[in-house]
């Protein structure tokens, strides 16, 4: 049974976060930052979340923040208007850091070109189904057309057969990703060592996630965000199929839940949750 974060009053990690020098928050983005909607490109983060990640950055040395998708670095960036904030894309090979701080030594395997052409001059007799390129993966959505989904499944599969390619389904789409592209895991540990982190505390909602729930519990706290068929009944301890310490219910769960982090990391001593918000930033 995984425990509630919020709901779990004893529970480790407050003590976690409060004594560890260094802290790294990273949180998925659709499911987790930013409710499914029917049109991926309509997703957009709740405010709450997007604001607690910010304050939690803009705080450094001793925390830092980073927002992790499998979207394309330029499209999350779009998406995730947040200062001091690193961005990780593609599913961990795209890492993108704040302004004035220095890259990654980071490379990532590139999509075959002619897979590109072949996906895109198959598909374009097939009306809402999105071709979604990026550094080393491309995806298949068919959430607006899913009478195409076989069709679509059948592409991919021949695809991957052809270019030695492998397949990853999503909610509503298909990805093709190079073999030796990085996992999320992968680039979380990197960007935990490249900050010297102690401690990171990582949210998410897809299988993509488990690669970071997998990583070593002394370092890595995860948190899964349910389904949103999760029956509304409130539980405290919940059965799901994850290797991450802690559940949450919804992105809504996660904002309070990033507010909560900020509070008490940054006063741990206690203090008004009003007060966060007109708090005065560090010179
Ligand atoms: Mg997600």
């Amino acid at each position: 049974m995984v425990p509630h974060f919020l709901q779990t009053p004893a529970a480790s990690w407050r003590e976690r976060l409060r004594r560890s020098p260094s802290v790294l928050v990273a949180s998925d983005f659709d499911g987790t930052l930013a409710p499914i909607v029917p049109d991926p490109w309509a997703a957009r983060a709740l405010p709450g979340g997007l604001r607690a990640l910010s304050i939690l950055a803009r705080y450094r040395p001793g925390v830092s923040a980073a927002i992790v998708s499998g979207r394309g670095i330029a499209d999350l960036r779009s998406r995730c208007p947040v200062q001091q904030v690193w961005l990780v894309g593609s599913h961990g090979n795209e890492i993108a850091p704040p302004p004035r701080q220095p890259p990654l030594a980071w490379s990532a395997p590139a999509f075959p070109q002619a897979a590109l052409r072949q996906i895109a001059s198959t598909t374009q007799a097939w009306p809402g189904v999105i071709v979604d390129p990026k550094a080393s993966a491309c995806a298949l959505h068919f959430r607006q057309a899913p009478h195409f989904a076989g069709r679509v499944e059948s592409l991919a599969a021949q695809i991957a057969r052809d270019y030695h390619l492998s397949l990853m389904p999503g909610k509503c789409l298909v990805e093709l990703v190079c073999p030796e592209a990085h996992t999320k895991g992968q680039a979380m540990e990197l960007l935990r060592r490249h900050l010297n982190s102690d401690l990171v505390i990582y949210l998410g909602d897809d299988q993509t996630d488990e690669t970071v729930f997998t990583l070593p519990s002394d370092q890595f706290i995860g948190i899964y965000v349910a389904p949103a068929s999760m029956p509304a009944t409130p539980v405290i301890e919940a059965d799901f199929n994850t290797h991450a310490a802690y559940w949450l219910r919804d992105p809504e769960e996660v904002a309070r839940a990033l507010r909560f982090i900020a509070r008490l990391r940054l006063h741990p001593e206690g203090i008004a949750p009003r007060r966060l918000k007109t708090m005065r930033q560090p010179a």
